[in-house]
C-alpha cells in the first residue's frame, strides 16, 4: 500500500544519478532486531538496490544507490507499534534514538553532506506482517521513506522485492494492484497484467520472476517515451498524475527539477525564505503558446540553508488570491503584493509578505501579443499583431475581478490576469457586447 505523492516530487525525484538509501532498524522492546537479523536484512536490502540497478541497464541509465545505515548498532525501540503500522507520530521518536531533533532534521542533515542526491530512507521494523504488501511507504514532509516488515509469506524474512517496490513508490511509481472491488481498479489491474504482467509493482512476493516494465521506467524517469496505453493500467487515484507526467515529462530535468530552458515563466513572488514561481508551459510546434495549466514551485531557502523545491497546482482563485497546494502545503497568494496565507490545522494563517516581481507583463494569443509598458506611472499597452501588421498603444482603464481592461479609440479587450479567454469589444459602441477573443497566456519579466 502507498499514499501516493507522485510527480518526481519530494527528496526523491527521478531514480537517476545519485541517490542515498537511509537504513535503519526499529524494534518493539519484546522483539528486539538481532545483530545477526539486521545484517541479514541489510544484504536483502543491498539486494533488492542491486536488482534496481541492474533493472535501470535495460534503459540504459546508470544508478548509484547508496546505503548508510543509521544507528544501527543501537536498539531502537519503538513502544506499542500494533499491527498494521502506521508509523506518523513515531517518526519524532526513531529521529531522537538516532540522535536527531525530528524526522525532517535527518533529510536536512544529509542534503547537506550529500548535495544532489536524492535521499529517501528505510525503516525496518521487527513486527512480522501478514498483509499482503507487507510495507508502507509514505513521506514526511518532503521526506520520503518505506517502512519493512519480515514476511510471513517468506520466513518471517524482508524480500528484497519489496525493498525494490517500495523504493520505486518514493520516485513516484504507483502501485498497480486493485486495492478494492471498484470496477475502475479491478479494470486498471486487469489491463496491468494484459500489459506488463511482470512488473514489480503489481506484485512483490518473493520467488517471482519480475521486471521494472516500461510503464513503471517511464513513472521513475528512466525514460520519456510515453505511450497512450499507459493511462488504461493507471489506477484511477494516479490518473491525474499519469496524465500530468506524460504531457509534461519532456520539461523535467533528469533530477525532476522543471527545466526553464523549456517553460515559459510566470509570475514570481520573493518571501523572507525564498520564492514562489509560476510557470506557464509554452508547447508548441508553430511557435504559439498555449495555456496550459498552471504549475508553481515553491522554494525555500532558510537559516540551515534548507531548500526545499516543491511543486504546487493551482487550485482554485478568487478575487485576491491565487491558492496553490501538494499534498504538504495549501498556500494563498495574492494576485497583487501582500500578505500570503498558509493552511495550517484547517485555518489560514499568515504566512509571509510576498512581494510580486512584475517588471513586464506579457500577454500572448494565438497572432502575437500585448505588452505592458510602465511609463512615468502610467501604464500603457501595445498590441502587436503580426500578420497583419496591426500595432497600437492602449491605456488601461478598469481592473476587475480577475480581468485587466484595456482600450483605444477602437477596441476594447479584457485580458484575464492569470492567462485564459480574453475578450473584446468594440469602444464606440455604446452597448458593449463583450465577444471571445483568444486565448492568451501571461507572463511577467
Ligand atoms: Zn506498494
Amino acid at each position: 500500500m502507498t499514499e501516493f505523492y507522485g510527480e518526481w516530487q519530494g527528496s526523491a525525484k527521478k531514480l537517476l544519478d545519485n541517490n542515498l538509501v537511509l537504513v535503519t532498524f526499529v524494534s518493539p522492546p519484546e522483539n528486539i532486531w538481532t545483530n545477526e537479523q539486521k545484517k541479514e536484512n541489510l544484504e536483502k536490502i543491498q539486494k533488492g538496490i542491486n536488482w534496481i540497478k541492474n533493472q535501470a541497464l535495460n534503459y540504459n541509465q546508470n544508478v548509484n544507490l547508496e546505503i548508510k545505515t543509521l544507528g544501527f548498532d543501537k536498539d531502537i525501540l519503538l513502544k506499542d507499534l500494533k499491527d498494521g503500522l502506521y508509523l506518523g507520530d513515531n517518526l519524532t521518536t526513531i529521529a531522537k534514538q538516532i540522535g536527531f531533533a525530528n524526522f525532517p532534521h535527518i533529510l536536512s542533515d544529509y542534503r547537506m553532506e550529500y548535495r544532489g542526491y536524492n535521499v529517501v530512507m528505510i525503516i525496518a521494523v521487527n513486527i512480522s506482517n501478514e498483509q499482503g504488501g507487507i510495507s508502507n511507504c509514505t513521506s514526511h514532509g518532503d521526506f520520503e521513506y518505506g517502512v519493512l516488515y519480515p514476511d510471513v509469506r517468506n520466513e518471517n524474512r524482508i524480500s528484497e522485492y519489496t525493498v525494490a517496490h517500495e523504493l520505486l513508490h518514493a520516485y513516484s511509481a504507483p502501485d498497480l494492484y486493485a486495492y478494492s472491488e471498484s470496477i475502475e481498479e479491478i479494470k486498471a489491474q486487469e489491463n496491468a497484467i494484459k500489459h506488463i504482467k511482470k512488473d514489480i509493482m503489481l506484485c512483490e512476493v518473493e520467488g517471482k520472476d519480475f521486471e521494472i516494465s516500461e510503464y513503471t521506467a517511464f513513472t521513475i524517469g528512466w525514460h520519456n517515451d510515453p505511450k497512450d496505453w499507459y493511462k488504461d493500467i493507471s489506477p484511477p487515484s494516479f490518473l491525474q498524475s499519469i496524465d500530468f507526467m506524460m504531457k509534461y515529462s519532456g520539461y523535467f530535468d533528469d533530477g525532476g527539477i522543471l527545466n526553464l530552458e523549456n517553460a515559459t515563466q510566470g509570475r514570481g513572488y520573493s518571501f523572507e525564505y525564498g520564492e514562489v514561481k509560476e510557470w506557464f508551459f509554452g508547447v508548441n510546434e508553430e511557435n504559439n503558446y498555449q495555456n496550459c495549466p498552471s504549475l508553481w514551485t515553491f522554494e525555500e531557502d532558510g537559516e540551515d540553508e534548507y531548500i526545499a523545491t516543491v511543486l504546487m497546482r493551482e487550485n482554485s482563485i478568487d478575487n485576491d488570491y491565487i491558492f496553490i497546494k501538494n499534498s504538504t502545503y495549501s498556500l494563498q497568494i495574492p494576485l497583487k503584493d501582500g500578505k500570503g496565507k498558509v493552511l495550517v490545522n484547517n485555518t489560514w494563517q499568515d504566512w509571509y509578505d510576498l512581494s510580486l516581481q512584475n517588471m513586464t507583463l506579457m500577454v500572448h494569443y494565438e497572432k502575437g501579443f500585448l505588452k505592458k509598458y510602465e511609463i512615468l506611472n502610467e501604464i500603457i499597452w501595445y498590441w502587436e499583431e503580426d500578420q497583419n501588421q496591426l500595432n497600437g498603444f492602449f491605456e488601461q482603464y478598469n481592473e476587475m475581478d480577475n480581468f485587466l481592461c484595456i482600450k483605444n479609440d477602437i477596441y476594447k479587450f479584457k485580458i484575464p490576469k492569470i492567462g485564459g479567454m480574453a475578450e473584446m469589444t468594440f469602444a464606440e459602441y455604446k452597448k458593449e457586447e463583450w465577444i471571445n477573443w483568444y486565448n492568451v497566456t501571461v507572463s511577467y519579466f
